[in-house]
């Protein structure tokens, strides 16, 4: 790059900054994770109050003005530091609760007791989100007392309960939180030593569909043969969402490429545990499928089960599918979709309810201009090779929240996370060689910000 906003001097200065804090910051981040703050309601709240006030003295501590909001949810921590006159702004995300801890037994070490082992920190929110929270407290620490852009920091405690107060918390603060970039650090990373930004997550929608044939369930000596059983025809309705090859046969869904990413099947095999000679379904790169593709699954019928079993036509059954989609596609355009598919191969005339029980959109960011620029650089200075363009295949639905309420802002998502991981799983960790690199790009990408409106 000829334009670089920064000097490499400049950068390896900020390398050096974060290797020096690196210590401080990690024994930081492991009193935060001896906090049991799990924000599921059957724990102790308590704790998620006492690890919103740990994240407010460390804000405090970097100079911002913090508090600490609560809006009938969690506490959410807010702290904003101005930058120089004229300079951009930055809200940094993170999450300061974390998922229950699951049984001891399946972990190696005490979930709210970090310890290190070969180059990677355990425990509950060692990386799920206290390292997302500690990379940006990383990041003003490496500009302490020279902060190229103004801050302002959101750290919410009920990311991992479903952010039931984020609609009220960005209705009455949303205000402070506005900035010219959003950096979300609750994803992750491609590889070890292979940065990504996740610019893509599929939405999703889940839907009840009741099938009846009969008045009431009859005899099928009598009746067998000539009167279609309920059950029966709603296999066969299930069956018309796919095609032969296991390509989602619903006409209209919105569909996508992802980027070109190396990720064979031999992989796929093995990450998901699919049994040797059982197909891949579906159709195009493995990654698209999982990113940039719709996805039908059933996830319940509710049937006669076998032990109930009688020589009967069943009248009713029901399935609960879940629909996983395009990350541009309106959930509620999608469910339409869905209802007119299975209105129209309801089989034998069978009377069908289709009933939506929960959507969420997706996220496709505008991955272009200026400041997604200097996001990339910055990675290819902390890293040495480019990030690439990851998809997840889940949903974060806050994120698309975040982006309804700014529509202005360039939303940045990267995170602490590597394939090894297990966020919400027993033994999570954290690559500390990986984190360290985390935080250089993120104070990188705040002197990039800052230096490129003085460059213009
Ligand atoms: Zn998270």
């Amino acid at each position: 790059m000829t334009d670089d906003a920064l000097t490499p001097a400049q950068i390896q200065q900020i390398r050096d900054r974060v290797a020096e804090l690196m210590p401080q910051v990690r024994a930081d981040l492991e009193e935060l994770v001896r906090i049991p703050s799990v924000s599921a309601s059957s724990f102790d709240q308590s704790q998620v109050t006492r690890s919103a006030d740990a994240v407010a003295e460390l804000l405090r501590r970097e100079g911002l003005d913090v508090e600490v909001v609560v809006e009938g949810g969690r506490p959410a921590v807010i702290g904003h530091l101005d930058g120089p006159e004229g300079a951009p702004t930055v809200t940094l995300y993170a999450h300061h609760d974390v998922q229950p801890p699951g049984d001891d037994a399946d972990w190696d070490s005490s979930p709210f007791e970090p310890e290190e082992r070969e180059g990677r920190l355990y425990g509950r929110g060692a990386a799920d989100d206290k390292a997302g929270v500690m990379a940006h407290v990383a990041a003003l620490r490496a500009h302490a007392g020279n902060l190229p852009v103004g801050v302002t920091v959101f750290v919410e405690g009920e990311e991992e309960s479903g952010s039931p107060s984020l609609g009220t918390i960005l209705e009455k603060h949303g205000d402070r939180l506005a900035a010219d970039a959003i950096v979300i650090a609750d994803s992750g990373n491609w590889d070890i030593g292979t940065p990504a930004l996740t610019t893509t997550l599929r939405g999703g929608i889940r839907v009840v569909v009741r099938v009846q044939t009969l008045d009431h369930s009859v005899h099928s000596g009598m009746f067998g043969g000539a009167a279609p059983d309920a059950t029966t025809a709603l296999v066969r309705l299930l069956a018309s969402l796919h095609d032969a090859d296991g390509t989602v046969a619903v006409a209209g869904l919105d569909a996508g490429e992802a980027a070109d990413i190396d990720y064979d099947e031999q992989r796929f095999r093995a990450e998901s545990g699919l049994l040797d000679g059982v197909s891949l379904i579906g159709s195009g790169s493995i990654l698209s499928r999982l990113w940039n593709k719709p996805s039908i699954t059933t996830i319940g019928i509710d049937a006669t089960s076998i032990d109930k079993a009688s020589n009967t036509l069943s009248a009713k059954a029901a399935a609960k599918i879940s629909v996983r989609l395009a990350p541009t596609q309106d959930p509620l355009v999608a469910f339409e979709r869905v209802r007119e598919h299975l209105e129209a191969h309801a089989p034998w005339g069978a009377r069908l309810t289709v009933e939506l029980e929960e959507h969420g959109s997706g996220f496709a960011a505008d991955a272009n201009g200026p400041v997604y620029d200097e996001a990339r650089a910055s990675f290819a200075d902390a890293w040495g090779t480019e990030p690439v363009d990851m998809g997840v295949g889940g949903s974060i639905p806050f994120i698309s929240d975040f982006s309804a309420r700014f529509p202005d802002a360039s939303i940045i998502v990267t995170g602490v996370e590597d394939p090894d991981t297990r966020a919400h799983g027993a033994n999570e960790s954290l690559h500390l060689g990986e984190f360290e690199k985390v935080c250089v790009a993120e104070a990188v990408f705040l002197a990039r910000l800052g230096a490129l409106r003085s460059a213009h």
